[in-house]
């Protein structure tokens, strides 16, 4: 079956600096891969060129058979893949409803952008005309994914969920990400090291120095990990 996404030989750079050295990833349709690496390792760099956000100097990407290197954000959205950043992107000043009823500006009906969120996430329906801005970190991960899901991706790009967030906040954010899959959205999750990422990927991948290093069964992965990173275990 062709892949939602595969990424070939890709290479990126900071100016001069070589950041991504020959990328090759794939995900299969309806996967969740886990992509997993430490601190500058490129893995945020590799989700900024797959969602077009950066050119890459060289390589391939395909989503689900087409190419789309030098697609930009918007085209790529309406192929159906959507990204969730590091850092999390919602409005504080706005209510979490007004952040959701900004993306039914998009084009989807507000309702459906309403239903999907508050089905997904019900903690968002008791805050609804609360502002975003004094949500906890882990209610506003879960408005960034509302969001993000609104639009119905096929492909999901979520970079590091769990920053910066207790552990207890990280494996409800993860179960919630295991029901998306099984809606049958396809996921690519980059983590530092997160056994709960581990736990509902199907398959995992680790970067380090701007390439892919390992592939493999995620708890084969996560044992070789454990072996070489110190703590970090969320
Ligand atoms: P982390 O887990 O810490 O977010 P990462 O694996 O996502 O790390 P990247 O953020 O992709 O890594 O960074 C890879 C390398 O590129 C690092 O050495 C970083 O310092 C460098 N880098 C990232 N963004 C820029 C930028 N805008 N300009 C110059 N160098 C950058």
């Amino acid at each position: 079956m062709i892949p939602i996404l595969e990424v070939v030989d890709l290479h990126a750079a900071y100016g001069r600096i070589e950041v991504l050295r020959g990328v090759d990833l794939r995900v299969p349709k309806g996967a969740v891969v886990a992509l997993l690496g430490p601190n500058g390792a490129g893995k945020s760099t590799l989700i900024k060129v797959i969602s077009g956000q950066m050119r890459p100097t060289s390589g391939e990407i395909h989503m689900a058979g087409v190419h789309v290197k030098g697609a930009g954000p918007d085209e790529l959205a309406r192929l159906g893949l959507t990204t969730v950043p590091e850092g999390r992107s919602v409005f504080p000043n706005l209510t979490v409803a007004e952040n959701l009823r900004l993306v039914s500006y998009a084009g989807v009906p507000a309702a459906q952008v309403y239903d999907t969120a508050y089905t997904y996430f019900p903690r968002l329906h008791q805050r609804q005309d609360q502002l975003a801005g004094t949500l906890s970190g882990g209610e506003q991960q879960m408005l960034a994914m509302a969001r993000a899901l609104a639009s119905d991706p096929a492909l999901l790009l979520l970079d590091e969920l769990s920053m910066g967030l207790a552990p207890l906040i990280v494996e409800e954010l993860y179960r919630t990400v295991a029901q998306i899959a099984e809606s049958g959205v396809s996921i690519l999750v980059v983590e530092q090291f997160a056994r709960t990422a581990l736990a509902v990927s199907d398959h995992a991948a680790v970067m380090s120095g701007g390439r892919i290093v390992a592939t493999g069964e995620p708890d084969e992965i996560g044992r070789q990990m454990a072996d070489v990173m110190l703590g970090g275990a969320a």
